[in-house]
């Protein structure tokens, strides 16, 4: 018998729910382990306050010295909690977190005076050993040094015993080497942008912060169960597995009860959420089975995207105290949904106004309808770009796999939408008269209803979809940091509004049109053109894929094709000119990515080749092995008689063998083709073999191994099944 899978569902069908209770409201927790307003106003001198203050909201600089005192107030708090250690955290281009932990604790060189120190110079800046860092070329080895730098944006906050400060992590010769950099620099740029627009509209209008919401998606799998199979332990998905008889065909998980050890689960992590400040606010179950939803309110983008990469961490720790593991993957199983990762994109004003929110006035309705209109524009112009942005290998089994949304970008609005952009279309151009204006505002503008009660999110197709008040990115993956996609979006939508911005002074200047007027004006012509993204029928059809190629959509299916976008001139020209991205630190991370492609299709097939062979051979020659011990003894009793009794027995033998044949000969093929890649020069080149040459045996090898699991005796079987994965609650 098969001694690990045996094991294993023994220990995860005997498990209790852990005992679990919240130490308190969660309003009371919100946020203690947070330096956060409350807390600096505690610790921190007034002057140290207002500096930080200052630096969050208009990004100004923090000196020395003040720095000192910021630092002793974080000391003091941190060790008042019981704090030993301190971090940078950072998010280098692996798309995990990073952290390297310091002691607060200090001696002279000859050990005396032992004390907790912590300055200034500390808070601001640590070196990692970078070098082992993916950097993409940008460190040669001469200058292989990087630094990270407290990004105060976001606060620190504490795990366990370390003390985590938030930072960026830059090279010496200035390029960014990390996902918030740019991050940071796409925020700025969209405030500035949209602000400008914001003045035609209100002219207290300060400042615009693009808000994020993620939706995080993820599977719960017992941990002896998970740990039992290779495949889950080394690439965070089951590469073979036959589907169980019953999987999510009934419907019956999505939004049904959540299993007690799952609500126990998520009841201690939402509490580990509320002392780190993060916001969560709906859990619930998903489509698969043991598939769940968390989802936060909305926060300003920096914070969000950090929350996000937080809680990704926290997931996996807080499960290992239930006995679970969690899957981030996008599609950890065969055959039933994956996990995404719902992006909630807005932008919101000082002044309190949710800029995609339509509202009761029509000029709130024409500012409502500019920011809409040019988000679409922004989208139709540089669809390829952010679908790259989303490109990895994990997430390629959704997109353009026929799975929740497709690899070709698309928006949909809703019905009313439509209806008010086609009337839009037709205004005159030139000057309005003032009858046109009065109808316009009355019966366009002015009648978008408040809350739009179109079933706007119920078309689950669409990737980039307006539901209401904000639109959804939905492509973006389960497993991603969200700050590539949100790089590129507020990068995307800055630029546009900084061209619509223009556009507007320019016939305002040189025609002496009224502003109103100018802005229907380059609004009508938006609205042309946006007839190649606008879309809102079923995203899966193949009549979607030939309807869109004509329309000169992009449809990459798989990261090699899809990154390439990251270095078009397109997207050299857009990055360089809104100041987020040089061309160096494009390349950087285009190479990068493609290496890490790469790398994750290599791990598989290394890891599918090994459990194949064996795993799943060794255990189906133990059968076949009693199969002819049968087929003998038949023989033994019956003499001549026993072909036609052993007649099942023998072409099961020859099965098997010839699966065992298949399974032989592919893996030899595949690993022949991993060493051409290797061979290869050029990263794109390798990334290409890996997807073309490399993948296709997956599949091939799986189907073999998934047809031996049917076949051989469930007692011998040594892979723990799906229906054990999957169903064992
Ligand atoms: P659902 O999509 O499940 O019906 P909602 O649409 O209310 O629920 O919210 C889904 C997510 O969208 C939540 O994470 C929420 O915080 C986020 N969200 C709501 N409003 C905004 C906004 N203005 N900007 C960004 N995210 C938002
Ligand atoms: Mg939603």
């Amino acid at each position: 018998m098969s001694t690990i899978r045996f094991q294993a569902l023994r220990e995860a069908s005997s498990r209790k729910p852990v005992h679990f209770e919240e130490s308190g409201r969660k309003s009371a927790l919100f946020g203690t382990n947070v330096f956060n307003e409350k807390a600096m106003k505690q610790y921190l001198t007034s002057d140290a306050f207002k500096a930080v203050q200052s630096a969050i909201q208009h990004g100004t600089k923090i000196d020395r010295k003040l720095a000192d005192y910021i630092a002793m107030g974080m000391k003091e708090w941190a060790l008042y909690k019981g704090v030993t250690h301190y971090t940078h955290w950072f998010q280098p281009l692996t798309g995990a977190t990073a952290e390297k932990h310091d002691a607060f604790f200090e001696t002279s060189f000859d050990g005396s005076d032992p004390v907790e120190k912590f300055g200034g110079a500390q808070l601001v800046q640590q070196e990692p050993d970078a070098s082992s860092f993916p950097n993409g070329g940008i460190r040669n080895t001469f200058e292989a040094r990087g630094y990270t730098a407290w990004d105060p944006t976001s606060p620190a906050f504490i795990f366990g015993t370390t003390l985590c400060i938030p930072t960026v992590f830059i090279s010496y010769t200035g390029e960014a080497l990390d996902n918030k950099i740019p991050l940071l620099r796409a925020l700025s740029a969209i405030d500035e942008a949209a602000t400008e627009v914001c003045k035609y509209f209100d002219k207290n209008v300060k400042k615009v912060t693009a808000t994020l919401g993620w939706e995080q998606e993820y599977f719960l799998i017992d941990k002896a169960l998970a740990e039992s199979r290779p495949d889950i332990m080394m690439t965070g998905r089951t590469l073979l597995g036959h589907t169980s008889a019953k999987g999510q065909q009934l419907d019956d998980h999505y939004f049904g009860a959540i299993p007690t050890r799952a609500l126990v689960y998520m009841r201690d992590l939402e509490q580990e959420c509320m002392l780190l400040g993060i916001p969560v606010k709906t859990r619930h179950n998903e489509v698969a089975p043991n598939q769940f939803e968390f989802a936060p309110i909305f926060e300003e983008t920096n914070l969000a995207v950090d929350h996000n990469c937080l809680l990704m961490d926290v997931m996996q720790k807080v499960a290992e105290r239930h006995y679970f593991k969690v899957l981030l993957h996008e599609k950890p199983f065969k055959g039933v949904n994956g996990s995404g990762k719902h992006n909630n994109w807005s932008l919101a004003t000082d002044t309190g106004i949710n800029l995609l929110s339509p509202s009761k006035t029509p000029m709130t309705n024409l500012q409502f309808l500019t920011f809409f209109i040019n988000t679409i524009k922004a989208v139709n112009d540089y669809e390829s770009l952010l679908r790259s942005s989303i490109a990895t290998a994990s997430n390629d089994h959704r997109l353009g796999a026929n799975e929740a949304p497709p690899a070709i970008i698309s928006v949909f609005i809703g019905q009313q939408l439509t209806k008010v952009l086609d009337e839009l279309k037709e205004v005159t151009k030139g000057k309005l008269s003032p009858e046109e204006k009065t109808d316009l505002k009355l019966n366009v503008v002015g009648k978008i209803p408040e809350v739009i009660l179109d079933n706007t999110d119920r078309n689950r197709t669409s990737p980039f979809a307006f539901t209401g008040n904000k639109f959804e990115f939905r492509a973006v993956g389960s497993s991603a940091n969200c700050s590539n996609a949100m790089t590129t979006l507020n990068t995307m939508v800055a630029k546009q509004l900084k061209d619509f911005k223009i556009e507007v002074d320019s016939l305002i200047d040189a025609k002496a049109m009224k502003k109103d007027d100018a802005i229907f004006n380059v609004l009508r012509e938006y609205i042309k053109k946006l007839k190649k993204i606008l879309f809102e029928g079923d995203g899966y059809s193949q009549a979607w894929e030939e309807e869109a190629a004509k329309r000169g959509l992009s449809n990459f299916k798989t990261t090699p094709e899809a990154l390439k976008a990251r270095i078009s001139k397109q997207a050299m020209e857009l990055f360089s000119e809104m100041g987020i991205m040089n061309q160096i630190e494009l390349e950087a991370r285009y190479e990068i990515e493609l290496e890490e492609y790469a790398k994750k299709i290599q791990i598989e097939g290394r890891v599918l080749g090994d459990i194949a062979t064996n795993h799943v051979i060794p255990t189906a020659i133990r059968y076949q092995n009693t199969l002819i011990e049968n087929v003998k003894g038949l023989k033994d009793i019956f003499g001549a008689e026993f072909e036609s009794i052993a007649k099942e027995q023998i072409i099961l033998i020859k099965t098997i063998s010839k699966h065992i044949e298949g399974i032989n000969s592919k893996v030899g093929e595949m690993t022949e083709e991993r060493k051409s890649a290797n061979g290869l020069k050029d990263a794109q080149l390798i990334a290409e073999a890996y997807c073309e040459k490399v993948k296709p045996y997956f599949d091939v090898i799986r189907e073999h191994c998934d047809k031996l699991e049917l076949l051989v005796d469930n007692e011998l079987w040594t892979l723990t099944k799906y229906r054990e994965l999957l169903l064992t609650k």
